[in-house]
């Protein structure tokens, strides 16, 4: 990757996108269309089908067609393997292309959309491709007499809902263990930020994935995505998002067909500090870009921050300083270390919690302010807000933006008592040299992972979920596979 060839594909025209459905793009219904706005400058990228609950339950129709009649479902598991393996060549030869699509359409600093998009979704699909093969049913332990047999065989149509903030990772997290399983998919990208995932569908295609095995449908969260969580013919729902949606979910499930739901939902993840950490000042870089990278809008983001009363001060002036030096701006520019605020409205969330922060008592170190107005686009100073209470709403909600909340700790039981002080259990982060309290700390705090003595590291081999109210499910590793099959077993007299 090179600026040269970013600059090529940065003013591509993009045109307007229809749904794909059942192997061809298909316009809305109603033929209305949705604008798609660029965080970088504000300006209308393109359009995008704004989708109908009559265009969703026609993919639902198609991907239901398609499990029916197992033209992949009945597939041989290395058939399937082959034309995974296909796709995440097809995403990896044209990696840059939709990565710089990406980012056009959320405002992620390439650097990062290259890698965690792109290329992740490459290793994705090749990562379920190669599994797929190597999973073997079970013999039940009967009497001789009988032949017990467990199968585990494909669920049907699977629904996918995701969010806009690595909308391809995530994407390619549910559709290629759900694919290679051999179901039918749906999914339901992003409205403001679908273009990555259409462009995999396109490709699914072009690899042999048959028709209406992969289907995608543009728009609003509240009326295809409510069609797709509704429907009577949808089997198991995957979601990554917010809390509020998947509450929802959970509402429509019982509706309709007690469809499964496995939720990711968000964070608000503790950085614990304790002044024997063994770096502090590597500590403090790495804790820096736990929370800026992408503008905050990870889920996983180290945005609490939790630093022993001893090394406090000094701490807050050392991250401060990273936080200053940050170069935020144009997410193309392979010189920007953040990129944009995905929009308008998270942007102005942003601040108002940072307002609210400060009318509590806290107290802003940097950043705090929009940024780069000239551009047109989204920009948010990095953020440090200190003295931040327990009941602050700072403390209890996630802003899913470059604000870091920082409260100081006394002993290693006050470190624990804050880090589980919240509704969320996503992840955390544990500093010290001693290695009964880093294992101490780990069983202690209630997270789907804690780092220790790094923040926000991973890779496609271990599984990523939440616990308390950061959901239920996993994502990555073989476990991922489990929500994508039926276990069937077979009792056979002899
Ligand atoms: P969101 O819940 O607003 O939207 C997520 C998806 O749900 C979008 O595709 C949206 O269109 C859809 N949706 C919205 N309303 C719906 C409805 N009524 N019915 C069906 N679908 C609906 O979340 P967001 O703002 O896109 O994403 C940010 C959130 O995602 C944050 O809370 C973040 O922490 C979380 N997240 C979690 C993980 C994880 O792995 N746990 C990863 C990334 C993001």
């Amino acid at each position: 990757m090179n600026q040269e060839a970013i600059d090529k594909l940065r003013d591509n025209a993009v045109p307007v996108q229809s749904h794909f459905i059942d192997g061809r793009w298909q316009e809305a219904e109603d033929g209305a269309l949705k604008d798609v706005i660029t965080p970088i400058d504000g300006q209308v990228l393109t359009q995008i089908a704004a989708g109908t609950p009559a265009d969703m339950n026609s993919a639902i129709a198609s991907a239901r067609a398609a499990f029916d009649d197992g033209r992949w479902s009945r597939t041989a598991p290395a058939e399937r393997k082959r034309v995974l393996l296909q796709l995440a060549d097809l995403i990896e030869n044209r990696a840059l292309e939709i990565a710089v699509l990406g980012v056009r359409d959320n405002g992620t600093e390439i650097s990062m959309a290259f890698k965690a998009e792109a290329m992740s979704a490459a290793s994705t699909f090749r990562f379920y491709a190669e599994a797929i093969d190597k999973k073997y049913g079970q013999i039940a332990t009967t009497p001789n007499d009988v032949l017990g047999l467990v199968h585990q065989v494909p669920i049907g149509v699977v629904g996918a809902i995701v969010p806009w903030n690595f909308p391809l990772m995530i994407g390619s997290w549910k559709l290629a263990p759900a694919l290679a399983a051999g179901n039918s998919v749906v999914l339901k990208p992003p409205e403001s930020a679908s273009l990555s995932l259409l462009k995999i569908a396109e490709l699914a295609s072009e690899a042999g994935l048959p028709d209406g095995v992969l289907n995608v449908v543009t728009g609003a969260g509240s009326i295809v995505g409510e069609a797709l969580a509704l429907s009577m013919d949808v089997d198991v729902l995957v979601f990554t998002g917010s809390g509020a949606t998947g509450r929802r979910l959970l509402q429509y499930s019982a509706q309709s067909n007690l469809k499964r739901c496995y939720l990711e939902l968000g964070g608000k993840s503790p950085n614990v500090i304790f002044a024997d950490a063994p770096d502090l000042a590597d500590a403090a870089k790495v804790s820096a870009a736990g929370i800026f990278r992408n503008s905050g809008q990870v889920c996983v983001a180290g945005s609490r921050l939790l630093v022993q009363e001893d090394i406090h001060d000094d701490f807050v002036a050392e991250i401060s300083r990273h936080a200053n030096r940050y170069r935020v701006g144009d997410p193309l520019d392979l010189n920007s270390q953040i990129g944009a605020v995905h929009s308008r409205d998270e942007l102005n969330a942003n601040l108002e919690f940072v307002e609210a922060a400060l009318s509590e008592g806290a107290q802003c170190h940097a950043g705090g302010t929009e940024i780069l107005t000239q551009s047109g686009g989204f920009y948010m100073a990095p953020t440090v807000i200190g003295g931040v209470k327990v009941d602050d709403s700072l403390f209890q909600n996630e802003v899913f933006g470059p604000v870091l909340a920082i409260t100081a700790f006394k002993d290693e039981e006050d470190a624990v008592r804050l880090a589980n002080a919240s509704d969320f259990g996503l992840a955390a982060g544990v500093w010290t040299s001693n290695l009964s309290r880093a294992h101490r700390m780990v069983a202690q705090i209630r997270a789907g992972v804690v780092h220790v003595n790094t923040y926000g590291g991973a890779d496609l081999s271990v599984p990523l979920g939440g616990v308390k109210q950061s959901g239920n499910g996993h994502d990555k590793s073989l476990h991922a596979m489990d929500k994508f099959f039926d276990l069937k077993t077979a009792w056979i007299k002899l």
